[in-house]
């Protein structure tokens, strides 16, 4: 079946088979780092590489973001090596094998998720005002930790907000805020499953990404 194939930007040097995960399936897409289980996707045997077939549809081969407003980015992949990539936008690592979008110029690169945070957004924890994303620095106003770079801001109250805290109130949980004896690993998976909770609330609510909030809801039971 012809259509069994494809090729795709975030794995050019071979082609992808169409494959049906199985509920029980542990592989992760490279493109959003989400699960598989019990969805479409496309598979490199050779590489073990598998993404989303949403994914796979919907990231482009060069996007312009908001965030970098003078140069277009470009999809890439991450090399293996020793290097440690990491994202401008929420400074968590950038794996090996996955897709970010890149300015080479000016060294920028953000997650294919990170791209997906609107520009403004109202968020339940200060309704009075939009909130724009702007790179500052300072503290969160709700959690108290140190901000990374670009984080949500309201300019009438100086009210500043992690891009999770902004949207953990509306959040789907479930998780209690379970603190204390976690090693710095643990931590890291934490902050990681955080951020992705937050683009995938966002891609629900404020719907920047039309098919992709098929992918997440799934996960959202
Ligand atoms: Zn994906
Ligand atoms: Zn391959
Ligand atoms: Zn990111
Ligand atoms: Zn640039
Ligand atoms: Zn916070
Ligand atoms: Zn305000």
């Amino acid at each position: 079946m012809a259509t069994g194939q494809r090729w795709h930007l975030a794995h050019p040097q071979h082609m992808l088979l169409k494959t049906q995960y199985d509920s029980t399936s542990r592989h992760s897409c490279d493109i959003c780092c989400d699960k598989l289980s019990g969805l479409i996707g496309y598979r490199c045997n050779a590489c073990d590489f598998d993404i989303h077939e949403e994914c796979a549809d919907y990231f482009k081969e060069t996007i312009s973001f908001f965030a970098h407003p003078w140069h277009t980015l470009t999809a890439s992949t991450i090399p293996d090596g020793t290097i440690k990539w990491s994202c401008d936008i929420c400074r968590e690592s950038c794996p090996a094998g996955t897709l970010v979008y890149r300015c080479t110029q000016c060294g920028f690169d953000v997650h294919p998720m990170c791209t997906l945070f609107p520009q403004t957004f109202r968020s339940p924890l200060h309704p009075q005002h939009d909130l724009n994303m702007v790179p500052s620095w300072g503290g969160c106003s709700s959690c108290q930790e140190d901000l990374p770079v670009w984080h949500y801001h309201c300019g009438i109250c100086a009210y500043k907000l992690h891009i999770e805290c902004a949207t953990s109130d509306a959040a789907p949980s479930g998780s209690g805020s379970s603190h204390g004896a976690v090693d710095d690993q643990n931590a890291a998976v934490a902050r990681e499953s955080r951020r992705h909770r937050a683009a995938k609330f966002l891609v629900n609510t404020v719907s920047v990404a039309g098919n992709l909030a098929s992918v997440f809801s799934a996960f959202q039971g």
